[in-house]
């Protein structure tokens, strides 16, 4: 007898005990880190073939000289891959992932309307965009995202429960250095003294997720402490410390609930973003 199932996810449990999950992909954009490694040995833990892409997404980029300058090690990066035992890495050229010019893009709505998506327009839709081609190319069983980018890993979130995409999605802690700086492909860009003052935008968000988390409510008062405490120095420049639902990725006034505190800052010419979840 033919199993009869209703709900869109018995139906997707009934089909995940026919074929084990086994496939896990990894999408980053190269100059691999520990961050990356991090998703990779989850990947590696949790699946029978990991596949890693590779590809410096154009379409997301809002800032050409971002784009041009961002930071590419082919060879370094598949020796990386190599010694984590990854099956496939997946390197296309632009002209391979955009064949035909785009006439069609994932439009993110809301969740792109704050935090980094405020200052950086379009870039969550070139992300969710490359996102959904690399799904459909790759087909994984499971997808792995670092909550580094909070944002963009709510947005995934939201984009495969709305379009019912088969994929799983896991999101991985941030790995941080000794003194608590995110990893990021861009802290290479940093002069050993910008890297020296760095780590002012977690100790920002941190302080903001700690002010939280001892039962602070008012959101504006405690973005308005943990921005003037950020050290007087021209080399920073806080672009925003938000309060957000950790869904919807939605301003809250009050912090009654659980929330995540994201910021992103200019140290010299290197942007870089961070962000702490806080649970009620
Ligand atoms: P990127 O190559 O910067 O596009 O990043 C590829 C993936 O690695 C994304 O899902 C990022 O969120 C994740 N990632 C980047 N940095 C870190 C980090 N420090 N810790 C955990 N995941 C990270």
């Amino acid at each position: 007898m033919p199993v009869v199932v209703e709900s869109i996810s018995e139906l997707r449990n009934a089909i995940d005990r026919l074929h084990p999950p086994s496939v896990g992909l990894v999408p980053t954009m190269g100059a691999l880190h520990a961050g990356h490694e991090r998703l990779i040995a989850c990947a590696r833990a949790e699946t029978a073939a990991v596949v890693v892409s590779i590809f410096v997404n154009p379409l997301q980029f809002d800032q050409a000289s971002d784009l041009n300058t961002y930071p590419r090690d082919l060879d370094r990066d598949l020796a990386l891959c190599g010694k984590h035992g990854v099956d496939i890495v997946f390197a296309p050229s632009v002209e391979e992932m955009y064949a035909v010019t785009p006439m069609f893009a994932v439009d993110v709505g809301a969740m792109a309307e704050h935090l980094c998506g405020r200052f950086r327009p379009g870039h969550f839709r070139g992300v969710a965009t490359v996102v959904l081609k690399l799904f459909n190319i790759v087909q994984p069983n499971i997808a792995y995202f670092g909550q580094k980018d909070a944002q963009q890993l709510a947005i995934v979130r939201r984009m495969v429960r709305e379009f019912n995409v088969p994929i799983s999605i896991v999101g991985v802690e941030t790995v941080r250095e000794a003194d608590g700086l995110a990893i990021s492909s861009r802290n290479t860009r940093l002069s050993p003294d910008e890297r020296a003052i760095a780590p002012a935008l977690y100790r920002a968000v941190r302080a903001a997720a700690d002010a939280i988390a001892a039962g602070a409510t008012d959101t504006g008062d405690i973005r308005r402490r943990a921005a003037a405490a950020i050290p007087a120095d021209g080399r920073l420049r806080l672009e925003y410390l938000e309060i957000v639902d950790p869904v919807t990725m939605q301003p809250v006034a009050t912090a009654i609930q659980d929330v995540l505190v994201a910021g992103a800052m200019w140290v010299g010419s290197t942007r870089l973003i961070d962000n702490v979840a806080v649970p009620k």
